[in-house]
Parts: C-alpha cells; structure tokens; sequence
C-alpha cells in the first residue's frame, strides 16, 4: 500500500495542564529533532482534549483552558506549524466513527490487561468509585488517532508501549478481517532510559500533571529554584557533607541523567568534566546536596531560559497561535475523513458514496425470486 511507504509521525498529548520536563524529555525534544531532520513526509500533533474528557467529564472547562497553554508549550519548544500540524482531536469526527468501528475488534478482557491503564485506574480512584466506559477504552481512541493519520512512527514516553501495542493489535485485526488498509504504526521511545519516565520532583515513579509533581516548561527560575530546593528527594542517608551518598534513587541525578550534557559542566561546574566524575565523588562522600542542587538549577535554566523567551513572544500573539490550529485542524480533517473513507470501503458500509449499491440489490432481489 502506497501510504504505507510514506514516513507519517503522530503523537499527542491530553490538554489536562501545562506541559513539563517528562513530556519534554520523553516526547517533545524527539518531536523538534524529528520535524528539523527533514526525514519524514508528515508530522502530525494531536491535543488530545476528547481523551481528557474521559477522566474530567465534569471539568471541560479545564480541558478548554489547557489547550492554549498546551500549543504556547509546543511553539514554544521549537515545534514549527510550517513543517507540523497541530489539531484538536474532538473537531476531527472520523476519529470518533473510527473509534466505534474499532471497539468492536477488541475484548475488554484485552482492555483490562492493559498496565498503564489498570495504574491511571488506580490513580484516579476509579477502582472504588466507577470506571466510566470511555477511560476504559480511551486506547481503542488511541488506536483510532495513530491509523487515521496512516502513522508510521509515534513517538512516546514509555507509558505509552501499551497503547501502541493494541493499536497495532486492532490494525491487524482490521487488516484480516476486511482486508490490507491500515498501517501498521511503531512506537519510538527515547534511548536514554531515565528520559522514558522522568519521575516527579518527590520521585515518584512518573512526572505527571495529575500528581502535581512537575516542573513546568513554563515555569519561572524563581518556581524551578523553589520546587529543586524545597521539593526534591534526594538521600536520606546522606546527611553530612563528607557522608558516602546514593546516586541511585536520588532525583538530582536522575534529572542530571536525563537533561545534562558535558557542556554543562564546562559552562557551570567546571570541576568535573563529566556527570560520571561527579556521581563518584557524590558516592565517595565530600560533595554536598546544595552543590548538586545549583548544578541541576544551572542546567534546568540554560534548557529553560530560551523555551521562555519563544514563549513570552507567542503569548503576546494569541490570535496567530487560534490561526495556526484552526488550519492544522482544517488540514487534519481532509486527512483523516480520507483514511475514514478507506476503511468504509474496506468495511463494505460505503453505502452513500455512488449508486452502485443499488444495482447490488436489485440484482440481490432477483436472485432471490429465483
Ligand atoms: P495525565 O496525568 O493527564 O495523563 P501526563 O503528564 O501523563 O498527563 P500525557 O498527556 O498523558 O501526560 O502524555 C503525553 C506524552 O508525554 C506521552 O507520550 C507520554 O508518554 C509522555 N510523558 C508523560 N509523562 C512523562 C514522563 N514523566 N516521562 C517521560 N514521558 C512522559
Ligand atoms: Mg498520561
């Protein structure tokens, strides 16, 4: 099939709050690479609002809200509307007619097994008061979102594995049952480990908007100095400066793990040369929490500092930023209707797109008197 030579990305995120350093090191840096190697035909971002609405149905005008901050967010990391689409899923209804289709391929025996959504169960407390129908299926919408943009490769923070793996799943479901149409999409997820799920300032296994454990890519340095000083778990042992420490464990370095560069050190903590060099004089003992803790600051900073500045230029702007995702949206229902045609035909329920059908049943009604 043609389209699936073309090399198609989408990703997206929920519009339930700002964006952070989890979404920046495991999805939004590989998308600004991405976009700027000039390797792929498409790139494709979805603000996922119909998907937040499956856990704050109560609450839309959070979601309303968060849609500007989420599109200041990817402008300003370096996402660039000439090279990427932006759209907002709930204005794209082949999306919703495929999620229908789609729901009657998978089991909610399959649904259930699915691990990140049993945790964000948990998370939310839905295990004691109900699970609405739509959080449980939201990875058959996924499943949805990914095919009708004929998506080759999506990337992704590791969280996301389990979603990938049931669209895949339902694509060659589809492909079987009514024949070669969707493509079969492949997650990406970052080769640093630590940046496949950054945990939240109090380590906490994930960095989440819904844990209110994050450090905005729109925070200022006076909030990243108070939530690194204040806020961030490091070694409980290590209590005296000249006390061994754990490297392990201790969110300074985990964060330093995913975020800093040997430039850093040369520009901020001359001392090292390396990360590694100063993990071991960390474990050897004499290097101190506030230490570290500048260091981290310096590097939050210098990643920070011009995503601020590209931010402070679009806020200014809002009326452009509408303009830009009015017409990613435009663009991505031609799109994604056109993937919904494929697959009514497929499906052989293309009924309203010629007559033909009604050469079909009349020759069906003869046969029958026959
Ligand atoms: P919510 O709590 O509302 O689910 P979230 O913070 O989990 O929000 P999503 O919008 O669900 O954010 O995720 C968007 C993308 O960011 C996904 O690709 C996800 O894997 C990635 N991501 C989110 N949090 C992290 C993290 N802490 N580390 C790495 N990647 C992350
Ligand atoms: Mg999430």
């Amino acid at each position: 099939m043609s389209e699936g030579q073309k090399q198609i990305i989408l990703t997206g995120d929920r519009p339930t709050g700002r964006l952070h350093l989890g979404h920046y090191v495991g999805s939004l840096k590989r998308r600004v690479e991405l976009q700027n190697s000039g390797k792929f035909d498409e790139i494709n971002i979805l603000i996922a609002d119909d998907q937040a609405l499956t856990d704050n149905a109560d609450n839309p005008g959070k979601i309303r809200e968060n849609i500007i901050n989420v599109v200041l967010d990817y402008l300003s990391v370096g996402l660039d509307p000439e090279k990427t689409t932006i759209c907002v899923q709930s204005a794209l209804p082949a999306l919703h007619a495929l999620t229908f289709y789609y729901l009657n391929l998978v089991t909610t025996a399959r649904l259930s097994r699915n691990p990140t959504v049993k945790a964000e169960i948990q998370m939310r407390g839905f295990a004691d008061e109900g699970l609405p129908a739509g959080f449980f299926t939201y990875p058959v919408s996924q499943a949805a979102d990914i095919t009708a943009f004929d998506a080759t490769v999506v990337p992704v923070g590791e969280d996301q594995l389990p979603m990938i793996e049931q669209t895949r799943e339902i694509v060659e479901k589809f492909n079987k049952t009514y024949g070669e149409t969707l493509v079969l999409p492949k997650a990406m997820i970052p080769e640093n480990e630590t940046q496949r799920r950054l945990p939240g300032v109090d380590g906490k296994a994930k960095m989440s908007k819904s844990l209110g454990n994050c450090i905005y890519l729109s925070d200022d340095a006076k909030t990243v100095k108070k939530q690194v000083n204040g806020k961030m778990f490091t070694d409980p042992q290590h209590l005296r400066i000249e006390d061994p420490g754990h490297t392990e464990g201790n969110v300074v370095f985990t964060y330093l793990d995913a975020l800093c560069t040997d430039e850093h050190f040369v520009r901020y903590l001359p001392d090292y040369a390396n990360l590694e060099e100063m993990k071991e004089h960390y474990r050897r003992g004499g290097l101190g929490d506030g230490t570290t803790k500048k260091f981290l600051i310096s590097v939050l900073n210098d990643i920070l500092d011009p995503i601020r500045t590209v931010r402070a230029h679009w806020e200014n702007d809002i009326d452009t930023v509408y303009d830009i995702i009015q017409t990613g949206t435009a663009k991505a229902v031609e799109r994604t209707n056109a993937t919904l045609a494929r697959v009514r035909k497929a499906m052989r329920i293309n009924y309203f797109e010629d007559r033909s059908i009604v050469k079909e049943w009349e020759r069906l009604l003869r046969e029958a008197k026959q």
